[in-house]
């Protein structure tokens, strides 16, 4: 099956994504890992990515574009492949479209979940890290036994300025401006299936897998 994965952070994107190319079979095709592994072997790419994320600035279409086409035309890809981070914009959107009609091949599903921005925020922002040995909390979800200090080493527990509720709320306004046209675009195409993140992790696993099934027949 060829699916693309969408949902704002804090959705659990990442989790499902393990999982789901587990029960799939298919290839993990994100444009953050192939980015970073790119910069880490210095490829020809990842040094162009690198100077563009150096300067604070997006990876311009034409470089995303061009790692997907090379990734999706491997081998591993003709059984299918679950697309997460791409696309990010309708751009993105229509060249994926030609990308796979060269390949003579469409998409089957896009999978959108759906958290809303209050509980995103409660996840997001309720994150607590040890000053001392790292480990991390959640004030609600997995809570220190020691309350503000951390229980495997008493140290101090703050709050990383990427979970304040300032970054949050900035990196959620980003994720629904940039996603909104994509959501509509595949959802004018047929090919939206909304699921409920706001449901345990299991459940909403199941749930998605239910729903490709369903277009499967
Ligand atoms: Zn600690």
């Amino acid at each position: 099956m060829r699916v693309i994965l969408l949902g704002p952070p804090g959705a659990g994107k990442g989790t499902q994504a393990e999982k789901l190319v587990e029960s799939l079979s298919v290839p993990h095709i994100s444009t953050g890992d192939m980015f970073r592994k790119a910069i880490k072997d210095g490829t020809e790419l990842g040094t162009k990515a690198k100077s563009y994320m150096d300067q604070g600035k997006l990876v311009p279409d034409e470089v995303t574009i061009g790692i997907v086409r090379e990734r999706l035309a491997e081998p591993d890809c003709q059984k299918g492949f679950l697309l997460d981070g791409f696309p990010r914009t309708v751009t993105q959107a229509d060249a994926l479209n030609e990308i796979l009609t060269n390949l003579n091949t469409k998409l089957d599903a896009v999978i959108n979940i759906n958290v809303l921005r209050n509980a995103l925020i409660e996840r997001l922002t309720g994150r607590r890290v040890c000053k001392s040995c790292g480990a991390t909390y959640h004030i609600m979800f997995n809570p220190s036994k020691g309350d503000t200090v951390c229980e495997k080493c008493q140290g101090e527990l703050y709050q990383r300025a990427d979970d304040s509720i300032e970054t949050v709320g900035n990196r959620l306004d980003v994720y629904e401006e940039q996603t909104a046209p994509l959501i509509a675009y595949y959802r004018d195409k047929d090919l939206l299936i909304d699921i409920d993140g706001a449901q345990s992790m299991e459940k909403v696993l199941a749930d998605i897998c239910q729903a490709l099934e369903d277009i499967k027949q």
